[in-house]
């Protein structure tokens, strides 16, 4: 009976939009297209970048499995008052920070496993394109010049709100009256600023200036994905004002957009645990560095990713331990040449998981109940029950991207004496030599992770 409910069951996702869990219809069956705000490049990435990174690849990933082909567009924002500010800080270039951070970006997203968006358009390619957005909206009265930049009018949007579950009457209510008078209304924002010295600019019919945030992303979405393209995701801090404003541009010049907006929640640190003094993480640079940066991925499936996430030492050792059992347990089905087609029940109940608005916590308490019952059939030395169950176990893996190391490389026993020394300067709070310990071991080629039985070293 099971069986039969399962294959009506189809992918349901909250859409922001909506305030509800919906089905998912694709636009076009078989395909789909997903538009996941990017970072702005102007300094390491934080953890919220990662999750955000996290939740959407494993989205994606979980469609490719079912099948769809997904066409993942994510921007780069090259361009913007934070590149500008560190650059006039540090008198460097704007362009050389914007690049340098965005290879710092792909390198982070590369170790926590994060695949490289199919299209990854950058604001400064998009100029003259977004100049067309603007004149046209300026053209349908729906934007305007003012003495620094050219406005748009959310009032011309009957719905604008609908993101933030918020009438224009509140939201107008609650914007701050500011002290320059550019703007006909507080919630006008800007389309298009005018250069300052010392700023970068572009031509434009108004004036030399640059483009404001909100328009980068209407103008490579729907020139990437089409009218009407699938998933807008992106944080929770994005759906306003930053979603809002993208979606009331698109509908302001005719043109249809998102059919389905999904949001992550935050990322938490509890308040005054931020610092890195106290042990927790300052970036996601600091996190891959010492950390096993697949932790955070099962961190992430761990929590609905709508639900607040607590990243700390704490969490990221608790889920390095599960890892650990993981990768035991691959090892141990490897050496006992376990080989079988997946366990069809789990699978479908993996898939029923998932399509309930990715019910990752539930995907992943399947995985360790399918862990512990086939090392159990394993005990009992029944590989025969074993095989399909660790099969399944896998199939859940590699369809949520947690990739498990079955290698066991064995660790030199003068690697174990140094992590051991690591261990002694720690406890004699000699934190200088701990750490020059921890960089001879990652020079060496070692993974170095602190854990609560101690230090780990795993082979990079
Ligand atoms: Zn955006």
């Amino acid at each position: 009976m099971w069986g039969q409910v399962a294959l009506s069951v189809v992918l349901h996702l909250f859409d922001t939009a909506q305030g509800k869990v919906v089905p998912f219809e694709p636009r076009e069956p078989g395909k789909v297209s997903m538009y996941v705000c990017g970072p702005t490049v102007y300094g390491p990435p934080h953890l919220g970048h990662g999750r955000f990174s996290l939740v959407f690849d494993v989205l994606r990933r979980y469609l490719t499995w079912t099948g769809l082909e997904v066409n993942y567009v994510s921007n780069i924002t090259d361009i913007d008052d934070k590149i500008i500010n560190r650059a006039n800080d540090e008198g460097r270039e704007w362009s050389d920070i914007a690049q340098k951070c965005e290879q710092v970006w792909w390198k982070a997203m590369e170790a926590i496993g994060v695949d490289r968006p199919t299209s990854d358009p950058h604001a400064t390619a998009y100029v003259d394109q977004m100049v067309e957005l603007i004149a046209d909206l300026i053209a349908r009265d729906v934007a305007y010049v003012s003495d620094d930049g050219v406005y748009f009018t959310p009032t011309a949007v009957a719905d604008y709100g609908l993101l933030a579950r918020q009438s224009i009457e509140s939201l107008q209510a609650g914007a701050r009256v500011e002290v320059a008078d550019h703007k006909h209304s507080p919630i006008d924002f800007a389309l298009w600023k005018f250069t300052k010295p010392g700023e970068p600019s572009w031509p434009s019919p108004w004036g030399e200036g640059r483009p404001g945030w909100h328009t980068e992303c209407v103008v490579m979405s729907l020139d990437l994905l089409g009218e009407g393209f699938d998933i807008h995701g992106g944080g929770q801090d994005l759906a306003f004002p930053h979603h809002e404003n993208e979606r009331a541009q698109a509908l302001a010049s005719g043109r249809t957009f998102a059919r389905h907006w999904m949001h992550n929640g935050f990322v938490e640190v509890g308040g005054e645990k931020m610092s890195k003094s106290l042990g927790n993480f300052t970036n996601l640079l600091d996190l891959v560095e010492s950390t096993d940066p697949r932790a955070y991925r099962l961190l992430v499936l761990r929590s609905h990713y709508r639900t607040p996430l607590e990243v700390t030492r704490v969490t990221t050792d608790d889920a390095s331990a599960a890892l650990r059992r993981l990768d035991a347990f691959a090892r141990r089905a490897a050496n006992a040449g376990l080989a079988s087609e997946p366990d069809a029940a789990s699978v479908e109940a993996f898939r029923v998981a998932m399509d309930n608005d990715l019910d990752t916590p539930a995907a992943v308490a399947l995985l360790f109940g399918l862990v512990g019952q086939a090392n159990t059939a394993l005990d009992a030395g029944n590989s025969a029950t074993a095989a399909p169950l660790a099969a399944a176990a896998f199939e859940i893996c590699r369809a949520v991207g947690l990739v498990l190391n079955a290698g066991g490389e064995e660790v030199p026993a003068e690697i174990l004496d140094r992590a051991r020394a690591r261990d002694d300067a720690r406890a004699a709070k000699d934190w200088a030599a701990a750490d020059a310990i921890r960089d001879e071991l990652t020079e060496a080629g070692w993974l170095v992770e602190d854990t609560a039985d101690g230090t780990q070293v795993r082979p990079a």
